[in-house]
């Protein structure tokens, strides 16, 4: 009897690079593929609200190991006391092996056995697993096509370690540049060439190359050179699968449920239907790691104030840290929250018509879709490369003047009341917003039938049906 095809996809315990592969996930199980998703006890009751309507969808999890420096109980980075414990937790991944195969061991002994597992670039080492059990492995990176071809080209070619300022251009082998990129705008794991952390990613980026192909949560109208120059930078006929913006296969206009699985949306849909005025508000938030201090926490209640735009602001933070007193987080002007609220349909409210962001790929993607343009405020990682594509390349945005990307520099009340008003109401912003609006019909067709996304979707799940 010819099995059913079977695909095991192993996400990394972060937000930002599990709600992308949920979303594939579901879209590859309503075209009657069988999923079976690996994760650790903790990170499991989250993914089931995602999936539990999902028949087709299993999850298997496997013991994430003891480390006495994590908090107890961390299965995830949004757990983390601070970035500075990312090492620590990459890691503890790595011993994940182990029980990794004897799952695709016990899969294949009982049940269908796998016929590819797409995994995390983190998980660099599942290749390595998948090769010893013959299994194809498709890799995912939860980054657009521009910064992946960056990351790679310079991984390959460390063109970037001849560089010694950080303002000087890097010569960007086979990536097509409309801009300079320099040292500063590289993740540190670039920047820091001789860290742990830096090797860390070395070793994940040569396993990378090992892999048969490459999810892009990107649509090619956004990214269409980037995308060419990362297949080709991969080589050997690799396939970049360009099948994104991955959370528009979910139908928006269905049912809209919280991620505890409840129907009603929360204090900020009530907030945002008191907002009638299209594009009057700002929304706020810099993903689900990003960790700003309490003196920057403060600069930016004040500079949101100042700018008197009307502003939705969720708030993550490590400390406990409040809005300063005179400042009312639930007033008629600003709401300020600190709980976990759906990001992508805040961004759909017809009162937003901003984002104040951080640039994580997965907000920069629900943002464009939504027509929504951005105020660039990049952190970490590949968030500065984003930024610079999205203000310089694409232009749907404008970039916070950052003082320093140094720890320690605070960005002033007024740089970011000004940026806020220019984003809003300045030429620059109305520019940027005509271009959002515009890339958010292309992705929202890319996505449909006939659609660039669609069409690379449905030769993706041709080729599951028939790997072996
Ligand atoms: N997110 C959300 N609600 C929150 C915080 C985050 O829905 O309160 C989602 C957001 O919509 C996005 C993801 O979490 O899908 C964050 O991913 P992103 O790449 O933007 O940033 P990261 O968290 O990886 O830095």
């Amino acid at each position: 009897m010819i099995s059913k095809p079977h695909i095991v996809i192993f996400p990394f315990m972060a937000q930002g690079h599990t709600i992308p592969l949920l979303d594939l996930s579901k879209k590859l199980s309503s075209r009657s593929l069988k999923i079976t998703i690996i994760t650790t006890p903790s990170n499991s009751s989250s993914i089931r609200s995602y999936t539990s309507q999902y028949s087709n969808i299993h999850l298997r999890e496997i013991s994430f190991p003891r480390i006495h420096e994590l908090p107890h109980g961390c299965e995830n980075t949004s757990q983390l006391l601070s970035l500075d414990q990312l090492l620590l937790f990459l890691r503890a991944t790595k011993k994940l092996q182990a029980p990794f195969e004897e799952t695709l061991e016990d899969l294949s002994k009982h049940q269908d056995p796998p016929t590819c597992v797409i995994s995390d670039s983190f998980l660099g080492w599942t290749n390595e697993s998948c090769r010893a059990f013959g299994v194809s492995r498709l890799v995912f990176h939860g980054m657009g096509a521009f910064a992946m071809a960056v990351k790679k080209s310079l991984s390959i070619n460390q063109n970037h370690k001849c560089v010694k300022s950080d303002t000087e251009p890097l010569d960007v082998k086979g990536v097509r540049l409309r801009f300079e990129v320099k040292k500063k705008d590289l993740p540190n794991s670039l920047r820091q060439m001789d860290s742990c952390l830096s090797q860390f990613f070395v070793e994940a980026e040569k396993s990378d190359l090992g892999s048969s192909g490459v999810i892009v949560n990107s649509f090619s109208e956004l990214e269409k050179d980037h995308i060419a120059s990362l297949e080709s930078l991969y080589g050997n006929g690799t396939r970049a699968w360009c099948v994104g913006p991955l959370f528009l296969h979910d139908e928006m206009e269905g049912e809209r449920t919280t991620q505890n699985g409840q129907t009603s949306l929360g204090k900020w849909a009530s907030w945002l239907n008191q907002h009638e005025q299209e594009n009057s508000v700002i929304y706020v938030a810099f993903g689900s790691q990003a960790d700003l201090s309490e003196s920057q926490l403060d600069e930016l209640a004040y500079g949101l104030e100042l700018s008197e735009m009307d502003y939705i602001w969720v708030v993550r933070s490590k400390s406990n840290w409040e809005p300063p007193s005179d400042i009312v987080s639930e007033g008629k002007k600003g709401l300020i929250l600190k709980e976990w609220v759906e990001q992508k349909w805040v961004l759909a409210h017809r009162a937003v018509g901003g984002f104040l962001s951080h640039c994580g790929w997965n907000s920069v993607l629900e943002s464009l879709s939504m027509g929504v343009p951005i105020l660039a405020w990049p952190m970490q990682n590949e968030q500065h490369l984003n930024a610079r594509f999205l203000v310089e390349e694409i232009k749907v945005g404008v970039q916070v003047p950052t003082v320093s990307r140094e720890e320690g520099k605070v960005v002033r009340r007024e740089v970011i009341c000004e940026a806020v008003k220019e984003l809003m109401g300045g030429g620059s912003g109305k520019r940027a917003r005509e271009k959002a609006i515009e890339l958010g019909k292309c992705a929202k067709r890319a996505v449909q039938v006939g659609g660039s996304s669609y069409k690379c979707m449905d030769e993706l799940i041709h080729q599951l049906n028939h790997s072996e």
